[in-house]
């Protein structure tokens, strides 16, 4: 039996258990309540939750969708959300497995297994994103906001993993060269000397993705700003500027901007179907961020074919 449907199996676990945390964030952050106390509650009766009453989609079927106390109903999103989870940490699950099995177990290919640590950072930094992007998909759906304590930890724990992928480069790797043997260098008290100046591999990759977040967050402002002068009202909020700018974080720049074009594009199609149904008028108010945080997702499991086909393209 392939090993992969174990690490699937536990990805899936796993999983399960974040998207039920991910429930009791989506219902007190924008409320701004606290996520460790009280214990979960059924928000009608106040009854606490009994354990075997707690288990992600299993408990959610047997009590058929109602609280055990007093009969509310206990909305779908609950399911969905722990079973949306538990797919996104299964996909990563697998291709942790993938990335396993080709650097180390693989003796067919010459890849230094140097490179195996930057491969599952950015494997954590994906699974990171989809938990964070899920939870802010759902939020800004529901209540129209997107809490800073998922976009700006989200940046946070970007930056701390690219830091932590720029410590296991290789000696040289990714390092890029300005000038070979060309410029002067001096210091004080010696003669003048040639030499080639780079900057470093940890340098670039943290340099370039602390750029690429800072680059995000300008283009979506100008874009809002524009919006702004156009039309005279708010076309986003700002909670959208810092989750495109966690998606560069844990992303790169190209995959941002595929979320954006993806994010765009399916809210254009979301407003013409709502303005075919006779349901919205220009002015209705879409929550652009969902729109966003779904394109992430998209970005995220297809981005880097995309990026690779069109780099091709231009060649
Ligand atoms: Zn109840």
């Amino acid at each position: 039996m392939s090993t992969r449907i174990v690490y699937e199996a536990l990805g899936f676990f796993v999983g399960l258990l974040f998207g039920s945390f991910l429930n009791v964030c989506i219902s007190r952050l924008p409320q701004r309540g606290s996520i460790v106390s009280p214990g979960s509650h059924c928000p009608q009766c106040k009854a606490p939750i009994r354990w075997y009453d707690n288990l992600p989609i299993v408990s959610w079927l047997l009590l058929r969708a109602r609280c055990r106390d007093c009969g509310q109903s206990i909305p779908w999103r609950y399911p969905v959300v722990e079973l949306a989870t538990a797919i996104w940490f299964t996909i990563q699950a697998a291709r942790f497995h993938t990335v396993l099995q080709f650097y180390f177990f693989d003796a067919s290919h010459s890849a230094p297994t140097s490179y195996a640590p930057s491969a599952i950072i950015s494997n954590l930094a994906i699974t990171v994103l989809g938990f964070l992007l899920i939870g802010l998909m759902v939020m800004d759906w529901q209540t129209g906001l997107l809490p800073d304590s998922f976009t700006l930890t989200g940046i946070a724990l970007g930056f701390v993993l690219i830091c932590a992928q720029g410590i296991f480069l290789g000696p040289n790797e990714g390092q890029i060269l300005l000038t070979g043997n060309s410029i002067k260098l001096t210091s004080a008290g010696t003669t003048g000397d040639t030499g080639n100046v780079f900057i470093t591999g940890p340098e670039a990759l943290i340099g370039g993705r602390v750029l690429a977040g800072i680059g995000a967050a300008l283009i979506l402002l100008a874009i809002r700003w524009i919006y702004r002068a156009v039309r005279h009202r708010e076309g986003m909020g700002l909670g959208d500027v810092k989750m495109l700018a966690m998606i560069a974080a844990l992303l790169g720049f190209w995959p941002s901007m595929l979320s954006l074009f993806f994010g765009a594009l399916a809210a254009s199609v979301y407003g013409v179907f709502l303005v075919a149904r006779g349901r919205a008028g220009g002015t209705s108010k879409l929550p652009f961020g969902s729109f966003l945080a779904a394109g992430g997702l998209l970005a995220a499991q297809v981005g880097d074919r995309i990026i690779d086909a069109y780099s091709q393209l231009l060649r």
